[in-house]
């Protein structure tokens, strides 16, 4: 029996990972959930998962929370903010850390769960695209198990031989990074300024929580993913191609020097690399519906296109820059995402907005997490203030 903690518990993966866990309650334990501030939801998960704690971030939600447990004389523990998160994380009954806060915010815990040796299953890109060598060093001295959610690593991952130690070591000449392009792939160009959130967020394969989607639209996924791939599988941007798949059956793919190409093949379900990270070494029933290759007409494969996603080569350029560049890439998109999500800046800005804070922010060696944070607090600052000069301007 696995004692698990998911970060993020009410969010899409959250809830995916709820999902699975359910189905194999003899191996898994639900020990701790969190959220930032969905206190009905987190309260109806402790009802019928009864966690030990229940942690969330919003500290006035988690003084709610506590009243409304009291009400029904639940024994669940309630914890707030960072410091709660990164206990539940650190539980000696905890085996398992699903890390699936969105953004920054999801970076100490996560950290906590590498720096206790737990397996950390790694659905919150944004902390490794922030604190890379930080983050894996920590990994690898406290002897934790990072296993990759993100369904393009898992497959990764999957193709990868069993105890992997670099890419030429493997004979690996080249990681296949697939993405569907998003729901603006084909779209035109001129359409792309007024565009809404919603449809933005309406991806064409996956359902997934709002950043992410906004991210897989304007394809800043992608190159969050490149920058992850990188930290995950100690390579350069030089050995990882992306590729644009716009079904979405094929998850990645790893390419061998004597020709062979592996790939992962399967449903655009989330619950597949979740129970693939929950049981590896072993399998174990997702739920996902099994792949039906008579209704999947055609795979198709393109180049991406650069021009309509300069969010690709600003991620490229950042990890090539290396130090805290990536933590300002990542610092700066979330702030014009929000922005984008509240309706204030378009969604063509969101790439400008990156790119001038990148222009206007000096980065440096990420030595530690403190300077990490810092550089990532002073991007936050700097895009707020051209965001607000530049819905000053199109008043
Ligand atoms: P959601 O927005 O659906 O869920 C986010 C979760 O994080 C919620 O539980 C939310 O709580 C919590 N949260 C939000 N802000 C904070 C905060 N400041 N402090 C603590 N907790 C917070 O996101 P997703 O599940 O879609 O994505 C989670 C992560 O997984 C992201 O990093 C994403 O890139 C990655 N990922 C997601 C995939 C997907 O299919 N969804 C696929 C691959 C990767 P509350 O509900 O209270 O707001």
């Amino acid at each position: 029996m696995k004692g698990l903690c998911i970060l993020g518990s009410t969010g899409s993966i959250g809830v995916n990972t709820l999902d699975v866990a359910a189905r194999h309650p003899e191996k898994y334990k639900i020990v701790a959930l969190s959220a930032n501030s969905q206190v009905e939801r987190l309260l109806e998960q402790c009802e019928q998962y009864q966690p030990e704690y229940a942690v969330m971030a919003n500290e006035d939600s988690a003084q709610l929370l506590a009243e409304r447990l009291k009400d029904k004389n639940s024994s669940v523990k309630v914890l707030s903010g960072i410091p709660g998160l990164e206990t539940i994380a650190s539980l000696d009954q905890v085996d398992y850390v699903m890390a699936a806060i969105v953004g920054a915010a999801g970076l100490k815990p996560t950290l906590a769960a590498a720096r206790t040796g737990k397996r950390v299953l790694l659905a919150n890109k944004e902390a490794l695209v922030m604190s890379g060598q930080i983050f894996m060093d920590e990994v690898k001295k406290n002897n934790a198990e990072l296993l990759p959610i993100d369904s393009e690593h898992n497959a990764i991952f999957q193709c990868m031989p069993e105890g992997y130690k670099g890419l030429s070591e493997s004979g690996i000449t080249k990681i296949l990074l697939t993405g569907s392009g998003g729901p603006f792939r084909t779209k035109a160009l001129s359409e792309l300024e007024e565009v809404t959130p919603d449809q933005a967020c309406a991806h064409p394969n996956w359902s997934m929580g709002r950043k992410i989607s906004v991210d897989s639209a304007t394809m800043m996924n992608k190159g969050l993913e490149l920058i992850e791939a990188c930290w995950l599988f100690q390579t350069t941007p030089d050995n990882i191609q992306i590729i644009v798949h716009p079904q979405s059956v094929i998850h990645s793919m790893v390419q061998y020097s004597d020709g062979s190409v592996l790939a992962q093949l399967g449903q655009p379900d989330m619950r597949t690399p979740i129970a693939h990270a929950l049981s590896w070494p072993d399998r174990i029933d997702s739920g996902v519906e099994k792949l039906d290759f008579f209704s999947v007409s055609k795979l198709e494969f393109e180049e991406p296109d650069y021009e309509r996603f300069p969010c690709l080569r600003l991620a490229e350029e950042s990890i090539r820059k290396g130090g805290t560049a990536p933590a300002i890439l990542n610092a700066a998109n979330e702030v014009a995402v929000a922005s984008f999500l509240d309706n204030e800046l378009k969604f063509t800005d969101i790439p400008l907005i990156v790119e001038q804070t990148l222009n206007n922010s000096p980065s440096r060696p990420a030595l530690s997490l403190d300077e990490i944070l810092e550089d990532d607090l002073a991007a936050r600052k700097e895009a707020e203030q051209l965001i607000a000069l530049r819905v000053k301007q199109a008043k």
